[in-house]
């Protein structure tokens, strides 16, 4: 270790903590991706609540981290929330991590945020690694304006109800996805959103880390004859100038609305959730119904 980072080091530790959350972002792969100021918080903790005590164990073990690990998921119970803000009322500062990146961010701690805050208690969030980033930044799709939407749903139909919403936004789209789901999204995705640029950003800071970059119906069909592996983000870029949403992607949509819907409300639904005049909706509805 240099002596500039052990004199930055120095500096923190003396600055103590107040007590309080602390949410501390933790590498998603690569542990040199930890940043100085994680590390001085997770030393000087009087507790850390961590999703996997045993996943997290590793990188504690690593960086010779001794301070006290304690449980906490989202399925934690109230109860637990309730032991965790006793401590900080006491006049603890507490760390929360995850098994990787960034707390909350598809992670645990949402509903432990809300109870500190709303006890009156300071919650202090430490930037860091987290996978959403560098997805959209190697991905080579446009930056300027992103929505992060987290995981997908599991069933085909809610996945595609879920990508119609958000057809329209003018904004790159980012989706966490586990490796046995890649395949079947990608082809909703294609069927929605039509001939956009996309990326599959695979394994980010690990061994094998490789950006798949082509149109969604292209990665569906290369990752059809793959056996899909590792952590996976999907990166979706904004739909193009020209690209009008199609009679196609419409009628996808109605496909699904009308297993449990009747014509009028499917139109209602699917004009509603596309931002598209209710006549060119009814109309689709109709000859999808005829047909
Ligand atoms: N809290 C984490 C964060 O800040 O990115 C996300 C946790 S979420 C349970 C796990 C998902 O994040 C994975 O299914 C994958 O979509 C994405 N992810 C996490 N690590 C990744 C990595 N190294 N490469 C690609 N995607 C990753």
């Amino acid at each position: 270790m240099t002596e500039a980072i052990s004199a930055q080091l120095e500096v923190l530790r003396a600055r103590g903590l107040e007590p309080g959350l602390y949410l501390v972002a933790t590498p998603i792969g690569n542990l040199s991706d930890i940043t100085l100021r994680a590390l001085s918080v997770l030393l000087q903790a009087d507790q850390i609540c961590a999703e996997d005590t045993r996943h997290s164990a590793r990188l504690l073990q690593h960086y010779r981290i001794g301070t006290r690990v304690r449980p906490y998921h989202d399925h934690s119970s109230p109860e637990q929330r309730e032991i965790i803000l006793g401590l900080i009322k006491d006049g603890q500062a507490v760390a929360l991590i995850s098994d990787a990146g960034t707390p909350l961010i598809s992670d645990p701690g949402y509903k432990l945020v809300r109870d500190v805050l709303e006890a009156g208690y300071p919650v202090i969030s430490l930037p860091g690694p987290t996978a959403v980033m560098p997805a959209l930044t190697s991905s080579g799709l446009p930056s300027d304006a992103f929505c992060f939407l987290g995981f997908l749903p599991n069933k085909s139909a809610a996945r595609i109800k879920r990508a119609a919403q958000v057809s329209t936004l003018d904004a790159t789209l980012v989706f966490y996805e586990a490796p046995s789901r890649v395949k079947a999204s990608l082809h909703d995705l294609a069927h929605v959103l039509g001939p956009r640029d996309a990326a599959v950003v695979r394994e980010l800071t690990k061994q094998y880390e490789e950006v798949v970059r082509g149109s969604l119906a292209k990665l569906a069909q290369t990752f059809d004859a793959r056996d899909v592996r590792g952590e996976c983000v999907i990166v979706v870029g904004p739909p193009g100038e020209e690209a009008e949403v199609s009679d196609d992607q419409i009628l996808a949509r109605l496909q699904h609305a009308l297993r449990d819907h009747t014509v009028r409300d499917a139109t209602r639904l699917v004009m509603d959730e596309m931002n598209l005049p209710k006549n060119r909706v009814y109309r689709l509805a109709l000859s999808l119904e005829r047909s």
